[in-house]
């Protein structure tokens, strides 16, 4: 007996874009740190089933797979797997390998079945020891099994994570399908029905809705809260044709109901509309598109954090104790009880089926209901009407910095929150230079209106810093206008001119009002937050491009040089790295080395050697002032020789492009919000107290503008605190060359 651990890992279930992310992610942390790992074909059938089904999986099998869909181990629905002679038959096989540690991807179901396995193994193994069907030996070498569990499941519907591995992709094929739908459906002023999936939870079908500026969700964990909901929803639609919408969009998850737990189907809410809304009406409905497709950015890099955690959890040995769940929480990668989240995620469905919704909302958490809150805003044909005694405040909404997708998401979102507390919102447009010339204009509720899917910015931006006479005319400006506070939706520009009216203040009076920063921009490289409105969407945009490149190259033996953007700041290569396998990323942080470039270059020739056909070189557009990426190309293909042949790609603007992505939409919907509310509550007690907004691990804080120059590098326009760089590891243990022909 050797005495190398063997780990099992299978998927099951539905299968998840980003599955094979959290595969490949786990087979070569394994290998790295010594382990064996045995790929169990077909899921618990292939478990049940035995033979052939389970065998060995190395490092080159897992190449090239993250850019795909599904799962490429197989998936299934066992019937057999839910019985114990079908459970003692998996035992059976698993110890034939001597693997006791199984990690196991799949949705809640699967998972059930997992925690199963291991509540059963005592008994199950002791069975087949008195049957003799296992050597004695093997039974007491392995007395417990240990579990660890991913949740991959594009429903986002299981408890003690914040995303399942496959939801961000699945919001990627809604959001596509609703804004091409959209795109038609206001040619014509025709009303859509949109069917999504999600049986007992309406994660998708709300958070589409908001990403895409819908008109109406039906989900299961809320439904309307009235008998007549049919007439209300005519009624608002209506109100919001009258009001100047050209269409009408009514997204229906799966498992819709009303309170009465009847199920609301989408074929039913067509009927309505034609009935009593009469209009055109189209059913669509999306099925299995949205499992399909490429994975997003954000999943194969959930899942390749996910998949190296795993390894680690299995090895530790925690998991033996109790069935551990890798779960996503505020950012974080965090083991947790695979059986708490198992009951709350049960308790959920009781909840709905027990038609009690108050309950099951408040299960599914703040972030939720949040969104439901602020969904229900957003879909009003007017504004509520304020009160006459209200104190109205004029609030500006700018932008500055370089263009970010997602800068017209939370100007609509935060014009429209406004407006519904009962305040004036004003546009500014082109930035801090439409501040100084006075580019200022009201908005109303339809001024905005389609601007949530919209890529760009309609109110314009640019880089420009405010200095000398300009904050005589921005004061002027600001008292002519009667701003009593500002939303600055940008970048580094953003936060460096805000910064620079606090400066002011002393010689100008009129900056004594409220003003806060929302960061936008693609970089991410803005203080007291980990993402930023944009980054995702660029991300998209390079692991896409790079797609493409890396089929082109295959055929070639070929070595890809991609710079990207980021100026000072590495997020873009780094992540952009880890969701599309390079080997290697040049980052300003880390500087480069003539002996790295050596290493690198040693490391490639290798491997090229053993038989790679494909190099992937990320470098950050501003790594090093002289080891630019042509010099770095040319090296490389003068030193590759016969070998392999080198090209350079500077993806470019293209990474600012393009509509935003689902989670940029939906994070800028989140910051615009809650940016308006620190803007009325400040601005009514006439406190000119002025902030920066992020999200860093699971809460969304306010920083004191004040505060700005303390937490940057302004030399690299980038935070002193960067928490990605932390990735750095898993992305080297991923890509090292010395192991490619295991
Ligand atoms: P998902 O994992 O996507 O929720 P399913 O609910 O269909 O998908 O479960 C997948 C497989 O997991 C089932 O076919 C079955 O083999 C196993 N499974 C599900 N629930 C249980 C259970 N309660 N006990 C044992 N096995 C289960």
């Amino acid at each position: 007996m050797d005495d190398t651990v063997k780990i099992g890992v299978l998927t099951s279930g539905g299968d998840a874009q980003g599955m094979n992310a959290a595969l490949r992610a786990l087979v070569r942390t394994a290998i790295d740190r010594g382990a064996l790992v045995f790929a169990i074909y077909e899921g618990y059938r292939g478990l049940v089933l035995g033979g052939e089904n389970i065998r060995p999986i190395y490092w080159e099998s897992v190449g090239g797979i993250l850019q795909q869909g599904g799962t490429i181990i197989g998936t299934s629905r066992s019937e057999e797997f839910r019985t114990r002679e079908g459970r003692m038959k998996a035992v059976e096989h698993l110890l034939e390998h001597e693997i006791d540690r199984l990690i196991v991807i799949g949705g809640e179901g699967s998972l059930t079945g997992a925690m199963l396995l291991s509540e059963e193994w005592a008994g199950l193994i002791s069975e087949l020891s008195a049957r003799k069907v296992i050597d004695p030996a093997i039974i007491e070498k392995h007395p417990s099994l240990h579990i660890v569990g991913l949740v991959g499941s594009i429903d986002n519907d299981m408890s003690g994570t914040d995303m399942t591995i496959g939801a961000d992709s699945a919001l990627h094929r809604i959001t596509e399908a609703i804004d091409a739908i959209n795109s038609t459906a206001a040619s014509h002023q025709r009303t859509f029905v949109v069917e999504i999936m999600g049986r007992n939870c309406g994660y998708l079908a709300l958070m589409s809705s908001i990403a895409t500026g819908g008109d109406w969700v039906l989900i299961p964990e809320n439904p309307p809260n009235v008998d007549n909901w049919e007439e209300r929803m005519c009624e608002y639609l209506k109100a919001g044709r009258e009001a100047g919408r050209r269409d009408t969009f009514v997204v229906v998850a799966e498992g819709a109901r009303d309170r009465k737990g009847i199920p609301i189907t989408s074929s039913y809410v067509k009927q309505v509309l034609e009935e009593k809304f009469g209009d055109e009406v189209r059913l669509t409905i999306l099925g299995h598109v949205q499992r399909g497709g490429a994975p997003s950015a954000f999943d194969r890099i959930l899942g390749t954090r996910l998949g190296a955690a795993a390894i680690d959890v299995a090895l530790s040995g925690e998991a033996r104790v109790q069935p551990q769940l890798i779960s996503l929480i505020g950012n974080r990668i965090t083991p947790t009880q695979l059986k708490e989240a198992l009951q709350v995620t049960q308790s959920i469905s009781d909840a709905i089926a027990s038609h009690d919704y108050d309950r099951s909302m408040t299960l599914r958490g703040g972030n939720f209901q949040e969104a439901f809150r602020t969904f229900r805003t957003m879909l009003r044909a007017l504004p509520h009407p304020h009160e006459p005694e209200q104190i109205r405040l004029r609030l500006g909404v700018m932008h500055s910095g370089a263009l970010s997708p997602g800068m017209n998401t939370a100007v609509r979102v935060a014009v429209r929150h406004g407006l519904d507390r009962g305040h004036i919102m004003l546009g500014i447009h082109n930035g801090f230079q439409g501040l100084v010339n006075g580019e200022i204009e009201e908005l109303n509720w339809m001024s905005v209106n389609g601007w949530a899917p919209r890529g760009g910015a309609e109110l314009g931006t640019n880089r420009v810093i405010p200095v000398g006479s300009d904050f005589y005319e921005i004061a002027r400006n600001i008292e002519k206008y009667q701003v009593d506070g500002i939303l600055v939706i940008g970048g580094w520009t953003a936060y460096v001119s805000a910064h620079q009216m606090l400066v002011e203040r002393s010689r100008f009076p009129a900056f004594n009002i409220p003003i806060v920063c929302l960061p936008a921009t693609i970089d991410n490289n803005l203080p007291g937050t980990e993402f930023s409105i944009g980054a995702d969407t660029a991300l998209n945009n390079i692991a896409a491009a790079i797609d493409k490149i890396k089929q082109s190259a295959v055929a070639h033996h070929r070595c890809f040089v991609v710079e990207v953007m980021g100026r000072y700041c590495g997020y873009l290569a780094l992540m952009s790295g880890l969701a599309t396998g390079a080997e290697r990323v040049y980052l300003n942080e880390n500087g480069i080395t003539l002996q790295d470039l050596q290493h690198d270059l040693e490391g490639l020739i290798s491997s090229f050697r053993k038989g790679k056909r494909l190099g992937l070189l990320i470098r950050n557009e501003c790594a090093h002032s002289t080891y630019s990426t042509e010099f770095i190309r040319d090296l490389l293909e003068v030193e590759g020789q016969e070998l392999f042949d080198v090209r350079q790609a500077i993806l470019g603007h293209l990474q600012q492009g393009g509509n935003p992505s689902p989670f940029d939409r939906i994070e800028a919907t989140r910051f615009a919000t809650q940016c308006i509310d620190f803007l009325i509550e400040h601005g009514l007690q006439k406190s000119a107290e002025s902030s920066f907004i992020g999200i860093q691990g699971k809460q969304i804080k306010f920083h004191s503008l004040d505060d700005f120059p303390r937490m940057v590098d302004e030399a690299h326009q980038r935070p002193k605190d960067q928490w990605w760089l932390g990735l750095q590891p898993i992305l080297e243990i991923l890509a090292q060359e010395d192991q490619v022909s295991l």
